[in-house]
């Protein structure tokens, strides 16, 4: 019989979208907060912002999207966003002063729009810039590829400039360094359940970021570059992204091209072959590529991770191992088997795992209280959103 576990183990992990291009409409004041190397960092008139939070992760990001884009000549005007942002469609949206809402797509579910990188129409109610609720490097790297691309001039198809902005952003930081890994598992679980037809694919492909779209074609353009854009990486073994580019202009026919791209990115074996990275020598490599495992639910998944968190030797990818494989559970109706092996591993983990940050060292200890106390649910939710950047891609 099927066990109904989803509801005793997991909290709400919802991941994050986003938006390429949103032409904004705001009423806010912006004063600057900050003024930094390359980039000012603005805030709402009375708020206040973690700038310490916000320099560590655009630091890192510049480095990572200057080293592949080349330096930008312009100061990139980065936003600090309190509340969430309210989509009208695909590409047209407002800042509204509620926190922390879910935005529920059709067919994917509970997403959290972090930022966007808006063009701006000109005026004074359409600002331009980068827009970040959360200082997330991750999130850094992805916004500042639209920033450089849109100073480069470049028009790349929309589904290319996501597809890379994707790749780039989906990695760790770690001593200051971002470490591309570039396997998502997020849009990887989405395009198996739901996989384009050719002629959806079609469309997607020709849609530009001008052209009005909806929210979820927006999401799944996200997508599909992402799995296109991950074959042209995995082949090249680089971030050669002029080269990819070319490629995809100089082929007969765009959608045969790109659809056995997505085909092979969506492969069983291209997601294993490429989660063996958790193996790495490089404990870097290893986290970037545990982190977001959860999201497959997939016993095989789970047993690969628990075989590294066995002889695994760093806090951080400890950790990272022991919530993605602690998370599969709201996935999956784990067998007996796995779960017995689960149980005493990842919870040694947690109580044991020694973290650079003390907030999360003492998140680590909260989680593992909270699956040895009755009642302890109540704090599971948010210890794991004080992890969140060992799971949310
Ligand atoms: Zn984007």
């Amino acid at each position: 019989m099927p066990r109904k576990r989803h509801t005793q183990h997991t909290p709400l992990l919802s991941a994050c979208a986003t938006l390429a291009a949103l032409t904004l409409t705001s009423c806010t004041s912006w004063v600057p907060a900050g003024d930094y190397e390359g980039w000012t960092l603005y805030v709402e008139d009375g708020s206040t912002v973690d700038n310490e939070a916000y320099c560590g992760a655009f630091d890192a990001a510049f480095i990572a999207v200057e080293d592949v884009f080349g330096p930008f000549v312009d100061k990139v005007d980065v936003h600090a966003i309190s509340g969430s942002v309210d989509l009208q469609s695909g590409n047209r949206g407002t800042i509204t002063g509620e926190e922390g809402v879910v935005e529920v797509v059709e067919g994917i579910g509970a997403t959290v729009v972090p930022a966007f990188h808006a063009g701006g129409g000109g005026g004074l109610f359409s600002p331009s810039g980068i827009f970040v609720a959360t200082p997330a490097t991750g999130t850094a790297v992805h916004e500042l590829v639209h920033a450089r691309v849109a100073e480069l001039g470049l028009s790349l198809p929309l589904w290319f400039e996501e597809g890379v902005a994707a790749i780039m952003g989906d990695g760790i930081e770690r001593e200051g360094r971002w470490v591309v890994d570039g396997f998502s598992f997020w849009p990887w679980v989405e395009l198996q359940e739901e996989r384009p037809t050719k002629a959806e694919l079609d469309r997607l492909l020709s849609l530009t970021s001008r052209q009005d779209h909806s929210v979820r074609e927006n999401v799944i353009v996200h997508f599909v570059g992402w799995a296109v854009i991950f074959d042209c990486m995995r082949e090249t073994g680089d971030l050669d992204w002029q080269r990819w580019l070319e490629e995809s202009r100089s082929v007969e026919d765009l959608t045969s091209w790109a659809f056995a791209r997505m085909e092979r990115t969506l492969e069983l074996d291209t997601m294993l072959t490429w989660l063996d990275r958790v193996e790495d020598e490089d404990p870097a490599v290893r986290l970037a590529a545990a982190r977001g495992a959860w999201k497959v639910g997939d016993e095989d998944v789970i047993m690969l991770l628990l075989d590294q968190l066995e002889r695994e030797e760093d806090g951080e990818v400890k950790a990272c191992l022991a919530i993605n494989a602690l998370a599969s559970l709201g996935r999956v109706d784990a067998s007996r088997e796995v779960e017995r092996r689960l149980w005493p591993t990842v919870l040694r983990a947690l109580r044991r795992v020694e973290l650079p940050i003390e907030e999360e060292q003492v998140a680590a200890r909260e989680l593992y209280r909270s699956y040895r106390r009755w009642g302890g649910w109540r704090t599971r939710q948010s210890s794991f959103d004080k992890l969140d950047r060992f799971w949310r891609e």
